[in-house]
């Protein structure tokens, strides 16, 4: 006699549940449907679906599947079933989940309790104390301020507001430090503003742009929340529902590939300031680290300069128990200024290349055949379509190369932004960079994605650059180029597809890009070397056997895309995250060459907080 209670409590995880696109409620649909439960129907074999009850069923992902190997694109769930709720509600089920356990390859039978640890119960247990959703589900109110505890408490100065940095100081907040945050952008009401001006005016704020201000490279961004370091572990699961703590739409959770786009970033950060403020927190804005206080090989404060109307004059000294340097890979200032005190830093490879637009209809007919007049600009049943490729290449089969270069090389599409634009990222007005943004709706004409190679240490000593900040130099050097290809004021270098393949200049008529500051044609051969370019042209001829179509004459090469990750990394250990050089400092996010995306930077930015946090006698429990 089995006690099936006992046998079958807990959670049993449904997994490749598949719902053809015309049965789905749609891409925006994360509850449990109709169509759903027929295909757990399938899978427990039991005969009646609508006698399944949809409260025993939770949605963990919702995916759309357009591989071409599929015999049709459909959505792919990933379900869990509470099986004691089930039993209660339909205790006739009992007999089919009985067998279950026979089925392998789609259930998977999960501890009680999946992602308990520290991290998890710091966002359960954060110290929000009234959360009002609003109309749009965007605006978080909070309750009474935190009373602050009498004794002193150990100072640390969080330098940078991008993802590593908020959570770096929401971590050491909760734990109870006195946390400073020293932004040299603008908070992002003013950030906003500068931006605009960009866009519109051409006027380059050099403090307050696409990379620099409140939350950091990824506010003006796509938004996307995919990550390479595992969609489920605790520390990413932490990040996600900490943002839909702060206005995130709950489907973050869910969606196979989570997006946020811009225009919800903005109202999230302002939120997660809000907080961090009620936390205790300090924040500054318009305040740029100039220089760190160094004695006896121990970081003791920060030299700070007022870059907007921050409230402080021009090289203040302020003094910390402890430096989160958490300042992203476009602060070149900051490099130089670690070097000069000799911080430990290293060259890292990286990737550069361009910036590719199609039409967006294009790409969803390439992705969905006859299934793209679904997409209806994002209001449509299924997403609008994007791309992932990828492409390992070998010059040396095909042409002599120099031994001083790499021969082999990644080439692979990266943040690859569907109905986004093509932005500039630049932070200085002698050089160009670009990278692409996107609103939630995702309802612009255009796909655009970078195409990048992997470039290395050898290709830095092809051009004779030499020491840590070779890449550094690398990118400068391509950014001018780029600058001075667009005939300055920010235009950007341009060549058709297929132009770029014969090497032969674009005609004067380009196809419409989205980049809004203006469009040069040139010829993009004469910006990086030769092996670059062959790499870059071999892989987009192969990505056109994967997705054919992608050489199109409506597709445009945008130059230069050069700060797709960090070129150096600052040496930490890996322990506690504090510099092997120099005590006291903690570099932490994407700058630091630890991460590379808003999610990685932020579960760094987290695991370094709660790693300060230990050193400083506030945490006590594992890492
Ligand atoms: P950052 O976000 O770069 O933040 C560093 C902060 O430090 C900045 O705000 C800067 O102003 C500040 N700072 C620098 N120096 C100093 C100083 N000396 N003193 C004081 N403050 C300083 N990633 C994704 O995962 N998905 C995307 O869709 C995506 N889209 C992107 C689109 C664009 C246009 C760009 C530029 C990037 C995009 N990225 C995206 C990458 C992502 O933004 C970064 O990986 C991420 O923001 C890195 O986080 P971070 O906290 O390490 O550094």
């Amino acid at each position: 006699q089995i006690d099936v209670k006992n046998k079958f409590e807990g959670i049993w995880r449904l997994s490749k549940l598949a719902v053809s696109v015309d049965k789905d409620p749609g891409k925006d649909f994360i509850a449990v449907s109709e169509p759903l439960l027929q295909e757990v129907s399938k899978v427990l074999e039991f005969p009646v679906a609508s006698m399944l009850p949809p409260e025993a069923f939770t949605v963990i992902r919702k995916s759309f599947d357009a591989r071409k190997s599929q015999k049709e694109p459909k959505f792919v769930y990933t379900v869990d079933m509470d099986v004691q709720k089930l039993l209660d509600l339909e205790p006739r089920t009992w007999e089919f989940i009985s067998e279950l356990e026979t089925r392998v390859g789609v259930i998977e039978h999960l501890p009680n309790n999946i992602c308990s640890n520290d991290l998890i119960n710091l966002v359960n247990n954060f110290k929000i104390r009234e959360t009002i959703v609003g109309t749009e589900g965007l605006q978080i109110n909070f309750g009474s301020s935190t009373s602050q505890p009498s004794t002193r408490r150990p100072s640390v100065a969080v330098v940078g507001s991008g993802p590593a940095g908020l959570f770096a100081s929401l971590v050491l907040a909760e734990f109870g430090a006195d946390v400073t945050l020293l932004e040299r952008g603008q908070a992002v009401e003013q950030r906003g503003r500068d931006i605009g001006a960009l866009v519109v005016r051409r006027l380059l704020q050099m403090e307050s742009n696409f990379c620099f201000g409140e939350g950091g490279a990824g506010t003006w961004s796509d938004g996307k929340l995919v990550t390479r370091i595992g969609r489920n572990s605790a520390s990413v699961i932490s990040i996600l529902e900490t943002l839909v703590h702060f206005g995130a739409p709950k489907s973050i959770l869910i969606d196979g590939k989570p997006h946020l786009g811009t225009d919800r970033l903005i109202p999230l950060l302002r939120n997660f300031r809000h907080y961090l403020e009620e936390l205790g927190v300090t924040v500054r804005f318009g305040t740029r680290v100039d220089d760190l206080l160094v004695e006896d090989s121990t970081v003791v404060g920060v030299k700070v300069s007022d870059s907007k109307d921050a409230g402080c004059s021009n090289n203040q000294k302020w003094r910390y128990d402890a430096i989160v340097l958490a300042v992203g890979h476009s602060a070149r200032d900051t490099y130089n200024m670690l070097l000069s005190h000799g911080v430990d830093l290293v060259q890292k490879d990286f990737a550069v290349g361009l910036r590719i637009e199609h039409p967006q209809e294009l790409i969803n007919s390439i992705q969905y055949s006859a299934l793209a007049s679904e997409v209806m600009n994002g209001r449509g049943k299924v997403p609008v379509a994007d791309y992932k490729v990828a492409e390992y290449i070998n010059l040396k089969e095909d042409q002599e190369v120099s031994s001083l270069v790499s021969e082999n090389r990644s080439c692979y599409s990266f943040c690859m932004c569907p109905g986004g634009q093509v932005v500039l990222t630049s932070t200085n007005p002698s050089e160009l960079c670009i990278n692409g943004m996107s609103f939630s709706r995702r309802s612009s004409r255009w796909a655009n994605s970078a195409l990048v190679a992997t470039v290395s240490f050898k290709d830095f000593d092809a051009l004779g650059f030499n020491g840590p900040l070779a890449g550094v130099e690398f990118q400068r050097l391509f950014e001018r180029k780029a600058a001075e290809m667009g005939g300055g004021n920010f235009v950007v270098p341009v060549q058709r597809v297929t132009d770029f393949l014969e090497n032969k200049m674009s005609g004067a008529s380009l196809p419409a890009s989205s980049y809004r500051l203006g469009v040069q044609a040139a010829n993009l051969h004469e910006l990086f070397p030769t092996n670059v370019t062959q790499a870059l042209q071999q892989s987009i001829s192969s990505f056109d056997k994967e997705l054919p179509g992608f050489i199109s004459d409506a597709a445009l090469l945008h130059g230069v895309e050069t700060r797709t990750s960090s070129p150096v990394q600052i040496s930490r250990r890996p322990d506690t995250y504090e510099s092997t050089s120099v005590k006291g400092l903690y570099p932490v996010g994407e700058g630091a060459g630890y991460a590379g995306g808003i999610v990685s930077a932020a579960v760094d930015g987290m695991h370094a907080g709660f790693a300060l946090a230990r050193s400083l006698g506030l945490y006590k429990g594992n890492l």
